[in-house]
């Protein structure tokens, strides 16, 4: 059997080697700031375990994860680099960082006495990354009150402050003029170190946009999501490192026939032709995640040409028009590869690359080449 073909005809293809190769050009362009990558979301529906797996043998030093959970599926799958957890930690969770020796975000005092304490109950020293708001408002505190904060961090006995962070709102527009004014916060609120005659802890607040459009934002540290994975985060993002999608999805022709004209095709009969056209059934629907958004849309790629989606998206299937073009059963149907990007579903989907690709679900299988 081919191995890159699975009983059921629909899969994602994904080339670890891609991403190995995108991380090393990431790296290159940043050469003095440590990269973490960031695995996520299902390494952005890429496969956490196999992605992280291959980064780790391909020399990556450490990983960013969103959850308390990725993070444990990185321990069980054997990753003992640093793992950094950004989202917010309820105090139920602090135990479980310290056993799993996870760096945490902390934004307060009171969560880093709560992180002291059971560090202390562990005999063990927790390792925090302080999480500075430059004006996304979504976890950290405000850059003009971080001064306390940063004071306090000092004090705790069993805390060691690995990091200090935070997160651009906007650096993947073509306006950076907030994206520079929350660099700005940020270095003003890092001033506290050096006023201190301090050494300041790792320093990191680019995402991919920063990475790509901000070289002054790399810091000691960047923190690469969906470029790694070949996809720009926008399209109109300065596209300044080269990076090559690692994802292909692909279907088959499963069901072939000629519809009359007048006949109208799927849920609700939102389309028909007035003339007898050939229309290919293709079986992946929203229930894989191929957004019922893409109805009347999209395209895809069969034999080497774009055909149009016609009528709605169902869970499972969608039919396409071939108009005079021919197809098989069992012809290869690319969603997206061969010409079509994440960013070209995105488009007419209404949304961003980031959801085209975490969407994917888990019942479609990966095959990794
Ligand atoms: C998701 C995330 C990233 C990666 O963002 P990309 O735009 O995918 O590069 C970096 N840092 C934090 C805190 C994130 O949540």
């Amino acid at each position: 059997m081919n191995p890159t073909k699975t009983i059921r005809p629909t899969h994602v293809e994904i080339s670890l080697g891609t991403i190995a190769q995108n991380f090393d050009a990431i790296r290159s362009h940043v050469s003095a700031a440590q990269v973490m990558p960031v695995v996520k979301a299902n390494a952005y529906g890429h496969g956490i375990v196999e992605v992280s797996r291959h980064l780790a043998a391909h020399g990556a030093t450490c990983f960013g994860v969103a959850l308390l959970e990725e993070a444990a599926v990185l321990r069980h799958a054997g990753i003992t680099q640093p793992i950094l957890v950004f989202g917010g930690v309820v105090a139920r969770q602090i135990p479980e960082f310290i056993e799993q020796d996870l760096m945490m975000a902390a934004s307060s005092i009171d969560k880093m006495q709560q992180i002291d304490d059971a560090a202390a109950a562990a005999k063990r020293k927790a390792r925090v990354h302080l999480k500075i708001d430059t004006g996304m408002e979504r976890i950290g505190v405000h850059w003009y009150s971080a001064e306390k904060l940063l004071e306090a961090s000092l004090r705790f006995r069993n805390i060691e402050i690995a990091g200090i962070y935070s997160h651009f709102a906007s650096s993947d527009a073509e306006d950076l003029s907030s994206a520079k004014e929350q660099l700005a916060r940020f270095l003003e609120a890092l001033e506290f170190y050096p006023k201190h005659g301090l050494k300041p802890p790792q320093r990191h607040i680019a995402n991919s946009g920063g990475i790509l459009q901000l070289p002054e934002s790399h810091l000691d540290l960047v923190r690469p999501g969906i470029m790694l994975y070949g996809v720009y985060p926008s399209r109109e993002v300065r596209q300044s490192i080269v990076v090559k999608p690692a994802l292909s999805w692909k279907s088959e022709v499963v069901y072939f026939k000629v519809v009359q004209p007048g006949s109208p095709v799927s849920y609700g009969g939102t389309w028909k032709s007035d003339h007898p056209v050939r229309i290919v059934t293709v079986p992946v629907g929203y229930g894989d995640g191929y957004f019922r958004a893409l109805s009347n849309r999209s395209k895809v790629v069969i034999r080497g040409q774009q055909h149009p989606v016609v009528g709605r998206v169902c869970m499972d299937q969608f039919m396409v028009n071939l108009e005079w073009g021919s197809a098989y059963n069992g012809d290869t149907v690319t969603l997206i590869g061969d010409g079509i990007s994440a960013q070209d579903v995105a488009d007419w989907a209404e949304t961003i690359p980031y959801e085209v690709i975490t969407n994917i679900r888990s019942r479609v299988p990966r095959v990794f080449v």
